[in-house]
């Protein structure tokens, strides 16, 4: 018996004695992948507990550990070989008015937390374009909307309760913790199993948007700034061929007394006279309302619409931070490979993301442009493309998403994170055993240990 089949045959015994007292466990569930199905998880194990005492069993009795969110990484950066732990049961929301915060179980997602928020005239600054996604997922990998004055998603956490390794519930906040909370964060699974986030709230707003069609990409060598503050986010979709932006979403947030009125032009582009999805021959019906009617700002600023398939469905994907104030000639280093890309390719998208402090974003200090890639589900063809395009966007310094398809050595995007031993220092703290190691963290983060 392997390695691998001994802790199979030695979970389900355990899970089977423990199963009354402890967190139920899906047992022996069909091999499960993540959401595009790109990735099998190297272990059928769940542990689904329903409270943060069963979490702390679970912690204390497993490992290693992995916490699972709504599984739609398209990386191993939620795989491990042990068990993984999904706190989907953990869905309380509960809004505290004069903090303007809200707390949330980690197994809520944003598509739970949006209209509960709404309905309660609060709002969150930004959401990323699906909102199927766990907040502590999301907020793990800095995962992103748009917009050159939103910070990622992980900005509004104000508060976080962490489950680490011997089994204790720590509270770490922005106000008393400042000087580890900015690698509390954004941790990438690794510091343990968190089990309630609390997120800035402010007051509920409308948002509309607007699509444009056909952008001459010439057009960002000197507007790129202005492009992306037309609106509170806009995002540029592209296939790199014809130098050419196909089509440019703008959201806005609609103030009373503002005119409704649609210009017909945008930096040479022309307003869309009909509702249109990114990838071309997909229902525009997925998609959030466009033709400027405004509507609720959780409505509006995804792409995609909670109970509808988000993007393509069958799909990988990829994306590259670089400095905003480089953005146009990234796009141009990234245009030069057009032909090799666009044949793999779904749809691009650049997006913009405001500079924070938080050690392990991307956007670390730095006003950044996101060069996304949705890639056809071909993966032999897009691990040849990614290490050109890493090369090319080299000179720009620019990060990978943690949660997406990359092909960076690791020595090169730990040369990337400055504060990288602080986080280091960190996990030592916090996991001194490794409980949370994975593959993905041992490799990319601990360098092979
Ligand atoms: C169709 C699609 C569209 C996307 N759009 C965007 C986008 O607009 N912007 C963007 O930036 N990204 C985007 N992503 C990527 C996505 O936001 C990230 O993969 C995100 O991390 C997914 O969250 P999840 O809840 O699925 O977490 P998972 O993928 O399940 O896990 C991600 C990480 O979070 C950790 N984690 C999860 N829960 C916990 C917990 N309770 N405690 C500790 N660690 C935890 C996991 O261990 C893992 O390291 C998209 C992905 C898809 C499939």
């Amino acid at each position: 018996m392997d390695k691998r089949q001994f802790l199979k045959a030695s979970g389900v015994l355990i899970g089977r004695t423990m199963l009354s007292h402890l967190a139920s466990r899906e047992q022996q569930a069909p091999t499960r992948t993540n959401w595009a199905g790109n990735y099998t998880y190297s272990t059928d194990r769940l542990n689904l507990p329903k409270t943060v005492e069963e979490v702390q069993q679970v912690v204390k009795s497993r490992s290693p550990l992995k916490a699972l969110g709504a599984r739609h990484s398209f990386n191993g950066i939620a795989d491990t070989t042990g068990e993984q732990i999904s706190l989907k049961y953990l869905d309380s929301m509960v809004v505290e008015p004069k903090a303007r915060t809200v707390t949330v179980g980690a197994g809520v997602t944003y598509g739970q937390l949006a209209p509960y928020l709404d309905g309660q005239g609060y709002a969150l600054h930004n959401l990323a374009s699906l909102p199927h996604i766990s907040v502590a997922g999301a907020c793990a990998t800095a995962t992103h909307g748009s917009g050159n004055k939103n910070g990622n998603l992980s900005t509004a956490v104000s508060a976080i309760e962490i489950v680490t390794a011997d089994g204790e519930a720590v509270v770490l906040s922005r106000e008393r913790d400042g000087e580890r909370f900015p690698g509390a964060v954004v941790a990438l699974g690794g510091l343990g199993v968190v089990t309630k986030v609390t997120l800035d709230v402010r007051p509920t707003f409308q948002v509309k948007q607007v699509v444009y069609e056909n952008l001459p990409m010439a057009q960002l060598e000197s507007h790129l700034e202005d492009i992306f503050s037309s609106g509170y986010s806009v995002s540029l979709f592209t296939d790199w061929q014809n130098h050419r932006v196909t089509q440019v979403w703008i959201k806005s947030r609609v103030e009373q007394g503002t005119s409704s009125k649609l210009a017909p032009e945008f930096f040479g582009a022309k307003l869309a006279t009909k509702k249109l999805h990114p990838l071309q021959g997909h229902a525009a019906e997925n998609c959030t309302e466009q033709m400027g009617i405004p509507g609720p700002w959780f409505e509006r600023l995804p792409h995609f619409r909670m109970n509808f398939t988000p993007s393509s469905g069958a799909e990988l994907q990829s994306e590259y931070f670089v400095p905003r104030d480089k953005g146009y000639e990234a796009i141009l280093a990234v245009e030069q490979l057009r032909d090799r890309v666009t044949p793999h390719l779904l749809i691009s998208e650049l997006r913009t993301i405001d500079a924070d402090n938080l050690w392990m974003s991307p956007c670390y200090k730095q006003p950044s442009m996101a060069i996304h890639f949705t890639w056809k589900p071909e993966w032999p063809a897009v691990r040849m493309i990614l290490p050109m395009i890493e090369e090319k966007l080299a000179p720009f310094n620019a990060k990978p998403h943690w949660a997406k398809l990359f092909t960076m050595s690791p020595s090169r995007l730990k040369s990337l994170y400055v504060r990288l031993p602080d986080y280091q220092a960190l996990l030592g703290r916090y996991d001194p055993g490794g409980r949370f190691r994975n593959e993905f963290l041992r490799t990319n983060i601990y360098g092979g240990l």
